[in-house]
């Protein structure tokens, strides 16, 4: 079934189709799903279409692997996420050249990818450890007030095309971490670097049940996920009209959940900017993996003294852009996932520009589903790539006079993921950040990912954290012990 492939694999067998249940790989009985490569368009790799009794079986596997895994101590499950972290850094380039094969994302960006990745492994693996209890003083004499963590149990996990190996990492790690078993749905547009992953992971020694993958169209897998009730909880990295459908689906059997959604993230510049600082960050927050991010920089308002000064380094830098192959190292950026994207990219400038915008600085592209970077200016608040993301290589910038009014139009929007703000003066930097409705400030930077820290959005971005201690919590329940007769 496997064709030769562009960046072939020096592990051939880590090029895997067919999903993971209980331990075993197993192959759909019907008609395979297709995965095509987002430059060459070529199908090159096909996956099993499981459907809900598939889906299923996953959930009875890890319900039946999970008082094991959970018995096993702290540092037990911490060794063997450590063992699962070492295969991916040995594995790093061919995980990065399926990223790439699958999503189209720049070798250099799924470099970095498998990178942060690692992050939630190493992270996870030593937090295991350091699940700590509570004792409290009792207010009444002869009592004993405990607190312990426990793992919820099974969870699922919906994870995104655009962050293929990093989303499935920054949910598995925590969750095993904790004690809990996982079934995960990956997107059926880039199934294979979560294969590659889950065969990693049973080299590393998960045991069977532990971690599952059903791949297959969302739909029957999404309805059995939620409305089981073993499953304990939703871990969900998408749209928010998706992700607020699976939040009902999850209500009647009352799951836990997270849910990472949709940002529409604003970056004001303010006229103290550093101007290659503000630059900097601005190009990586709207550029980083071709603007496919939830925390892209959606909308760049920038204040009037600085803006054309701005506007005129930002063209130089984006002319000199190039969309392309992911496998050239003379791209810039990749591919777009879909031909919906690229429709969807154009729409937003056409109706930009058709309300005043002015397309300052267009960079290179060739291929079908490539988008050639591009900049405008003038665009209106109420222009549609204000009000819904983008999700591509179209950075739009908008006019502001003062603070209070950059604030009222970074914050007019029902998202509240990532915000970024360029400044140097303290204390407007201060009063801006506190001000900005979201789960994160970026200041003078536009790279704010990392393991070690919680990401998370407020407003309809979405519910709970992702990444540090925090993230280790989200799967974890308390429970109050109370002796009493000492
Ligand atoms: P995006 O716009 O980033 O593709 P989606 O919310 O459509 O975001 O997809 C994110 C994940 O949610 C993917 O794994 C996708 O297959 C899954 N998904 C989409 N629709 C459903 C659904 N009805 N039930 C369960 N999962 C779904």
């Amino acid at each position: 079934m496997t064709k030769a492939i562009r960046g072939s694999l020096d592990d051939n067998d880590l090029l895997i189709q067919n999903a993971y249940i209980g331990g075993v790989w197993t192959q759909g009985k019907g008609a395979p799903i297709a995965v095509d490569d987002p430059f060459t368009l070529e199908t090159f790799a096909e996956i099993p279409d499981l459907g809900a009794s598939d889906t299923a079986r996953a959930i009875e596997a890890a319900a039946s692997a999970f008082p094991a895994w959970a018995a096993r101590t702290a540092h037990e499950r911490g060794a063997v996420l450590r063992r699962w972290l070492e295969l991916l850094l040995r594995h790093k380039e061919d995980l990065a050249r399926l990223i790439v094969r699958e999503n189209g994302k720049t070798f250099g960006e799924a470099l970095g990818e498998v990178d942060y990745s690692a992050g939630f492994m190493e992270l996870y693996c030593e937090e295991a450890g350091r699940t700590l209890g509570e004792l409290i003083p009792s207010p009444t004499p002869g009592r004993r007030l405990m607190v312990e963590r426990e793992p919820i149990g099974v969870c699922a996990a919906i994870t995104p095309w655009n962050f293929p190996l990093a989303m499935l990492a920054r949910k598995v790690a925590p969750a095993l971490a904790a004690g809990c078993t996982v079934v995960a749905k990956p997107s059926e547009l880039t199934p294979l670097t979560a294969l590659a992953y889950a065969k990693l992971g049973e080299e590393a020694g998960v045991p069977g049940g532990v971690f599952n993958i059903v791949t297959g169209f969302a739909a029957p897998i999404g309805e059995t996920l939620c409305s089981s009730s073993v499953v304990r909880k939703l871990s969900f990295t998408g749209s928010t009209p998706v992700g607020a459908m699976l939040a009902a689906a999850c209500a009647p059997t009352i799951k836990r959940l997270g849910l990472e959604l949709g940002g529409n993230a604003p970056l004001l510049v303010f006229n103290d900017a550093d101007l290659d600082k503000a630059l900097d960050a601005a190009i990586v927050a709207k550029f980083r993996n071709g603007g496919q991010s939830c925390i892209a920089a959606n909308r760049i308002y920038v204040q009037d003294n600085i803006r054309d000064r701005f506007i005129a380094a930002f063209a130089e830098r984006v002319s000199g852009m190039v969309a392309g192959d992911g496998f050239d190292s003379a791209s810039t950026i990749g591919p777009l996932i879909n031909s919906a994207a690229v429709a969807k990219v154009a729409v937003h400038r056409d109706e930009a520009l058709g309300g005043g915008a002015r397309i300052m600085a267009q960079g290179s592209g060739q291929g079908e589903r490539v988008f050639a970077p591009a900049l405008l200016a003038d665009v209106a608040q109420d222009a549609l790539l204000t009000r819904e993301e983008t999700f591509g290589p179209l950075a739009a910038i908008i006019g502001f006079s003062t603070v209070e009014e950059g604030l009222t139009l970074a914050n007019a929007t029902p998202f509240g993921l990532a915000t970024y703000l360029c400044s140097e003066d303290p204390s407007l930097i201060a009063r801006v950040s506190r001000g900005l409705e979201a789960g994160m400030v970026g200041i003078n930077t536009g790279l704010i990912s990392t393991a070690v820290a919680p990401f998370g959005g407020v407003k309809m971005s979405g519910l709970g954290r992702e990444g540090s201690a925090h993230g280790l919590a989200e799967y974890q329940n308390l429970k109050y012990i109370c002796q009493g007769g000492l």
